[in-house]
């Protein structure tokens, strides 16, 4: 198995059975992320102890790629504090958006960037990651334009 087929299986896993996907009661921010341009729709929840995410969850519905992201995001993303959050963001929007950039930083997420190849996809990778922010950020919606 060469490490295409082993990323696409990492999705192909996620996406079948994404982790954390629930809608979260009592959470201390929230966000909704659309994006138009493939119908990728989800909302993204969490619990803060003090700057620290506590929980993360998300639900919608969408691509192969935008599940697994927001996936990923919410196993990634636990334990981490708001600035390291907001990082992780920008680090994995420069490396889907740069072919030379080297995604080993990125860990399991290196699994989604194969999107370069194809940049109307890096949005639906993307997706879950401006939610991420937008709720960080205490706004009730993210955009991918
Ligand atoms: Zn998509």
């Amino acid at each position: 198995m060469d490490l295409k087929q082993l990323y696409q299986e990492v999705i192909l896993d996620h996406n079948k059975n994404p982790r954390h996907f629930k809608v979260m009661e009592a959470c201390d921010a929230q966000a909704v992320g659309h994006n138009p341009l493939c119908g990728d729709k989800l909302v993204v929840y969490l619990k803060l102890d003090g700057d620290t995410v506590q929980d993360l969850s998300f639900v919608g519905d969408g691509c192969a790629i935008s599940k697994a992201s927001a996936s990923l995001m919410t196993e990634l993303m636990r334990g981490k504090t708001v600035a390291e959050c907001l990082q992780w963001q920008q680090d994995f929007h420069h490396a889907a958006t740069h072919q030379d950039v080297d995604g080993s930083h990125l860990g399991k997420l290196q699994v989604l960037l194969g999107v370069r190849e194809f940049p109307a996809r890096v949005k639906c990778a993307t997706l879950a990651w401006h939610t991420l922010a937008a709720a960080l950020q205490q706004q009730s919606h993210a955009q991918t334009e």
